[in-house]
């Protein structure tokens, strides 16, 4: 017996008897969805948003009321002194490597303390070489890697006491490595940890995935600049491209000049009629993250039900929409992320293979059947083909069909060869 997509009875079966398993977990993300959309809610209101601000500027795009309204919002939400949010950004990398360019200087250190960062960000530092990375213009790097799941803050104390460090780099969420992603209360941890040793230090979150899953931000907790993409949490889905970055004033002023050039800095930037996606994206935000977080739930419960290694757990608190399901076996990994793909609304009739992707050593298979390309937060799932064979899986627009997308990847899991 089988429904509309090809999802047999007993696996139905076994969803209902999951979703009794983790009623609590969901009611827990209900709660804080509601406490954010308050925050949001809120944000809307103080600075009036109005249909005025749904028009757009071409151009130049100078005195945009809709764009300066946006950047508002974004700076109260994050409880920061200004935001800069530019579908000028192409993606959260680009805002990554501007916001790091404007911030170092020949000479100046970086140092990443979550151990190595997101993959994309290797050929902008330049541990892979590169003749436009931040090495080129001889900014050092360096890395102190994470212990037990913890930051070294023994180490991180020893270094700042011993040289001088320009900026700190803290990666919230796991990307592409084995680790957990870091909570905001290890992260309130090391930011006065860093803040009391020497001051001065910028500390950089590259905060990518890690939106509304919790209630505050590293921003709430002193960091100096917060970067993410809006093809992500706060772009709801809707958001057709773009980022943000927000933090310390003089900070933001210096990733604008960058970003335009030094003298227009924020002033300049057409928004091409963006702004109501980015202001409906961000509306539906909360609810978008709550239903990528409960999708992410119940896979992690169903296929430790079925006997996979999965992280986090069901009952884990969590810091980012980042789901990790270990196959042990290629063949398994492969079958789950077409399964991801056939449960998709868009392209789920093609099938995705393992390719070679630039920057990547392995080989690489993506399933995303999204309304906007490349858009993680609707429900997409990778993973490098090697040992122990790790699905990523991310997103989901409302729980339904997240839902429904695991349970077709989990039927092709168990379809016979
Ligand atoms: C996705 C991601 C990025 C890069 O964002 P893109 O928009 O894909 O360039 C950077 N860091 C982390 C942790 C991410 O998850």
């Amino acid at each position: 017996m089988e429904n509309l997509l090809g999802i047999r009875q007993e696996i139905m079966d076994l969803a209902k008897e999951t979703e009794e398993q983790v009623k609590k977990q969901f009611q827990e993300v209900e709660e804080v969805c509601e406490f954010n959309s308050m925050r949001i809610l809120h944000a809307f209101q103080k600075y009036q948003v109005s249909d005025m601000h749904f028009n757009q500027t071409t151009g130049y795009g100078y005195g945009d009321v809709g764009r300066d309204v946006i950047e508002k919002i974004y700076a109260e939400i994050f409880q920061t002194e200004d935001a800069l949010v530019r579908g000028q950004f192409i993606s959260g990398t680009h805002a990554l490597t501007v916001a790091l360019f404007a911030m170092l200087r020949p000479s100046d250190t970086m140092l990443s303390i979550c151990g190595k960062p997101y993959d994309t960000l290797d050929e902008v530092i330049g541990i892979s070489p590169n003749p436009s990375s931040l090495a080129s213009f001889g900014i050092k790097y360096e890395q102190i890697d994470l212990v037990d799941q913890d930051f070294d803050y023994a180490k991180i104390e020893k270094t700042l006491k011993e040289k001088k460090i320009k900026l700190i780099e803290i990666q919230r969420s796991r990307g592409y490595a084995l680790r957990k992603s870091i909570t905001l209360d290890k992260m309130e941890k090391v930011i006065q940890l860093i803040k009391k040793t020497d001051p001065e230090v910028i500390i950089f979150v590259d905060n990518c995935y890690g939106e509304l899953v919790e209630k505050i931000e590293p921003s709430h907790l002193g960091a100096d600049l917060v970067v993410g993409s809006l093809i992500k949490n706060l772009g709801g889905g809707i958001s057709p491209n773009g980022a943000y970055v927000v933090g310390r004033k003089d900070l933001v002023e210096l990733v604008a000049e960058r970003l335009t050039s030094p003298g227009q800095g924020k002033e300049v930037g057409p928004t091409l009629g963006m702004n109501k996606q980015i202001l409906q994206g961000l509306y539906l935000a909360p609810s978008v993250v709550a239903s990528s977080l409960k999708t992410a739930i119940f896979a992690s419960k169903l296929l430790e039900n079925l006997g996979y290694i999965v992280e986090p757990k069901f009952d884990e608190r969590r810091s980012d929409i980042v789901q990790t399901i270990t196959f042990g076996d290629p063949e398994l990994l492969i079958r789950y992320c077409q399964g991801i793909q056939m449960g998709s609304a868009i392209d789920s009739n093609s099938i995705p293979e393992p390719w070679d992707m630039p920057g990547y050593t392995d080989q690489v298979i993506m399933a995303a059947g999204a309304f906007t390309q490349g858009s993680s937060i609707e429900l997409s799932c990778d993973g490098p083909i090697r040992p122990p064979y790790i699905a990523f899986m991310q997103g989901g627009l409302t729980y339904s069909y997240g839902k429904l997308g695991v349970l077709k990847a989990v039927s092709n899991l168990k379809k016979k060869n």
